[in-house]
């Protein structure tokens, strides 16, 4: 999609420290980290957020929640433990319309 900034990210045109990449998906740092590990987890193909998730678009949510755990493995946070968030709409303060999943941890969070 024209003007989304991980879209971008996912053809190359804005560069990114690259975690782990296939066909569906890319995992990159995000750029303003709030822990010793932050990524973004985001599907190549561009959904808005979790409100335009349906039946066409639940695959490949599933399949973000199925390479979490190798990407954690990565990250080396699989043991220690880890938190998946995602922020949908405003109040969430949710600031890239392209759906995102954050990986956090590498430290103990103290925050609920
Ligand atoms: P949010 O939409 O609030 O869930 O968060 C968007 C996240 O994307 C923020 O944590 C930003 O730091 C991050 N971010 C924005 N632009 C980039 C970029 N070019 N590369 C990496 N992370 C980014
Ligand atoms: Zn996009």
């Amino acid at each position: 999609m024209e003007d989304c900034i991980f879209c971008k990210i996912v053809n190359g045109e804005i560069p990114a420290k690259k975690i782990y990449e296939d066909e569906k998906i890319i995992c990159f740092e995000d750029l303003n980290k709030i822990a010793k590990v932050h990524v973004l987890i985001v599907p190549k193909m561009h959904i808005n957020s979790l409100n335009e998730v349906g039946e066409e678009e639940k695959e490949i949510i599933s399949y973000i929640f199925e390479k979490a755990k190798d990407i954690a493995k990565i990250l080396k946070v699989y043991d220690s433990g880890y938190r998946i968030i995602t922020n949908c709409g405003e109040d969430a303060g949710q600031t890239v319309k392209h759906i995102h999943f954050h990986l956090i941890g590498g430290e103990i969070l103290n925050w609920s």
